[in-house]
């Protein structure tokens, strides 16, 4: 019954409406955590009675385990078009990838981001210089800011330019192509925040050109606590290992000094001491499998559909303003923030899902320099300048009444 190309669990959840009787669930908040695709779901189910720990035990289970993780590993590897000399780090979100990735960078590399990114993106760098760019207000103005801002540091030190492949609070699609370019330009290394684009487009480290990826398995229709750090090898393959512990070792010796040493694995294994997330590392291959198989075409015509029933029905209710970094008309995934004047976010947050069952996220969505600067630009405006905004996202198993719930349900709280 319902015309999506990815079926998600949740879709035949009922929740209370204020007014009585009940309503099937509207889950409009994919870009914090979308629902989990059937087909991962399918394939957690029928793994989980063959469940063992991976790279340690004899046992047949074991060994059948560590080879679905390590199969996982290379799946999630084609579905990212990595090279030879990447690896792929299982890790357990974005944040934790990117947090990673911070602790292995060389001494005193320069991290250039803008100050528009979510938060997982701009604080994991604490140990290095963080040149802190402002928001942009066009692709060609943040292509400007980071060719003079990579110009400008002292020559030949190493430098990490941190990209979002598409904005948690806008939707939009930022230049990676022609911000890449630049920082090959001038020699530096590039990061992709991929956790907003993964879920909607295609993402090709070769394509792209870029150095790492990182994104989250519960952004991409798979359970929480799973991620991906992907890339070049040989800046982790030197780092201090994330955690230190078993199964990030190759020899551990006590010496006649009484000293331990440790010779480090080498290869993902360096970063990913203690029994791994097993589950998620095979769910997050099953929801890049179901991705890969759906294709991305459909998933962006479906969304694309969705994204134009929510965006132009938004447009016309009067008092409800769309933030936008690069103009209504620059290409976006499917999320949209937006004011309602005269509401708070909150207020009107609550009312969506306890008057019309829909789920969505009012606040900064952890990207506060981002969220203040446009809502400052509105009180500018001459609005009544919103302390935050209201945000709904959705993905390939949204179906199309619940935009169209939306759009209405939004018509009636501005009325
Ligand atoms: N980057 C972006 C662009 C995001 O939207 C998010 C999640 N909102 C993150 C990073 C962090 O993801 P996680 O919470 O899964 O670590």
């Amino acid at each position: 019954s319902l015309d999506v190309p990815l079926p998600v669990l949740g879709a035949d959840v009922l929740v209370p409406l204020a007014s009585g009787g009940q309503i099937d669930y509207a889950a409009l908040d994919c870009a914090a955590s979308a629902p989990a695709a059937r087909a991962v779901w399918d394939e957690v189910a029928a793994f989980a009675p063959h469940y063992a720990g991976v790279h340690r035990g004899a046992g047949q289970l074991s060994l059948r385990a560590t080879e679905l993780f390590e199969r996982s590993r290379a799946e999630v590897a084609a579905f990212l078009g990595c090279r030879p000399g990447d690896q792929v780090v299982f890790t357990r979100s974005t944040t934790d990838s990117l947090n990673l990735l911070a602790g292995a960078l060389p001494e005193g590399t320069r991290v250039f981001a803008f100050a528009s990114e979510h938060h997982a993106l701009l604080l994991p760098w604490r140990r290095h210089p963080l040149t802190c760019l402002p928001v942009p207000r066009s692709a060609a103005e943040a292509v400007r800011a980071v060719d003079e801002a990579l110009a400008a540091r002292p020559a030949g030190t190493p430098a990490l330019l941190c990209v979002t492949g598409a904005s948690n609070v806008t939707g939009e699609l930022w230049p990676v192509r022609e911000l890449v370019a630049v920082a090959r330009r001038h020699g530096a290394r590039v990061v992709l925040d991929a956790a907003q684009l993964a879920p909607h487009r295609a993402v090709d480290l070769g394509e792209l050109d870029v150095d790492w990826v990182a994104f989250s398995g519960h952004k991409l229709y798979a359970p929480f606590g799973s991620g991906v750090l992907a890339g070049r090898g040989d800046w982790l393959s030197e780092a201090e290992p994330y955690l230190a512990g078993g199964g990030a070792t190759r020899v551990v010796t006590r010496g006649s000094d009484g000293r331990l040493a440790v010779e480090w694995a080498r290869d993902e294994a360096r970063h990913e001491a203690g029994s791994p997330n097993v589950i998620g590392a095979l769910a997050v291959a099953a929801a890049c499998r179901a991705l890969a198989a759906v294709g991305f075409e459909a998933i962006e015509a479906h969304e694309r559909r969705l994204l134009g029933v929510v965006r132009e029905g938004l447009a016309s209710v009067p008092g409800v303003r769309e933030l936008s970094l690069f103009g209504s008309g620059a290409d976006r995934v499917a999320v949209v923030s937006f004011t309602v004047a005269g509401r708070e976010a909150a207020d009107a947050a609550r009312e969506l899902s306890e008057r019309y069952g829909i789920g969505v996220r009012a606040g900064m969505f952890c990207a506060q320099p981002l969220v203040r600067e446009l809502l400052d630009a509105e009180a500018d405006a001459g609005c009544e300048g919103p302390e935050a905004a209201v945000r709904v996202s959705f993905g390939a198993g949204t179906p199309l009444a619940h935009a169209e719930r939306l759009v209405l349900a939004v018509r009636e709280l501005a009325a």
